[in-house]
């Protein structure tokens, strides 16, 4: 079994990891839904392109816009793709600040986007994965689904209960051809943290090598990012027949910053 012929939903898929996974699963044949908020031409000539490059491999991509802070938004999105074998909730936001500062607007749509979506599609999406007789589910979580930093209370509580979740729906799957992971980056260089770069700068009055190095890469033993390619990559493989029998999992993509 592969991801050939499958109908894939990438949540939050219009940039970084999120269009890496779909750039994997696209070459690999599936017929990809691209999502974000925004209802734009780019957005739509952004999955053109992917079908221009991708379309020998047999498969489609279509761009649906739904809002993943809102809970009919989120089964509307299944909905209106009309089929869903592999659902990947990849949608994420992030702010940054001490927890009596943290502004509860960030709080609440920082939850509602990087955990709260996840149940909504994914209890929309198991009927349609049960129907066909196969399904995954790919959980975005984070190195900061298993480990802390300080001043990210609100992803750090919404990774955690992602990796929670996933775990709870493997099991509620486990007797059936479905399979429910996390994938759980350390850093990648994507525009979620390249926004983060500029304030770290000015905060510790570094250069943006120092911030590379010393502050974001500091936890990473490799010293290196992972890439959007090694993550679509690791989507593609749990959706192959040799990862059936691995669900429940977080898999590290951290560079060793997990093995601390
Ligand atoms: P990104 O900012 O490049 O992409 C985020 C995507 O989500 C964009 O397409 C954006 O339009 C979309 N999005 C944001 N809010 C949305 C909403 N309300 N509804 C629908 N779509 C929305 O970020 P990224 O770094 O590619 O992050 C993708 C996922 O990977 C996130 O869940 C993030 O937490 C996780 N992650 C990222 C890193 C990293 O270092 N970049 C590390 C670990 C985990």
């Amino acid at each position: 079994m592969t991801a050939k012929g499958k109908t894939a939903i990438i949540t939050g898929s219009t940039s970084g990891i999120g269009l890496g996974i779909a750039e994997a699963l696209a070459g690999a044949g599936a017929d990809v839904v691209l999502n974000s908020f925004t209802e734009r031409d780019e957005d739509h000539a952004l999955a053109a392109s992917l079908a221009e490059k991708h379309g020998r491999h047999g498969g489609t991509v279509r761009y649906i816009r739904a809002d993943m802070s809102k809970p009919d938004d989120c089964r509307a999105l299944i909905d209106r793709a009309g089929a869903c074998d592999i659902l990947v909730n990849n949608a994420g936001i992030q702010h940054v600040a001490p927890i009596d500062e943290f502004p509860v607007a960030k709080w609440d749509a920082i939850v509602a986007v990087n955990m709260s979506s996840a149940f909504h599609t994914t209890a929309a999406a198991l009927p349609m994965m049960r129907r066909a007789g196969w399904g995954r589910v790919i959980n975005v979580a984070s190195a900061h689904g298993m480990r802390a930093s300080p001043y990210k209370a609100a992803y750090v509580a919404a990774k955690h209960g992602l990796v929670g979740m996933t775990k709870v729906v493997a099991l509620e799957t486990a007797q059936e051809p479905i399979t429910v992971n996390a994938i759980c980056p350390g850093y990648v260089l994507t525009p979620l943290v390249e926004a983060q770069i500029p304030d770290t700068m000015k905060e510790y009055g570094l250069s943006r090598e120092e911030v590379v190095r010393d502050v974001l890469l500091k936890r990473q033993p490799s010293g290196e990012f992972a890439t959007v390619e090694q993550i679509g990559g690791i989507a593609l493989f749990l959706c192959s027949g040799v990862a059936a029998q691995i669900t429940g999992a977080a898999i590290s993509v951290d560079g060793g910053w997990t093995a601390l």
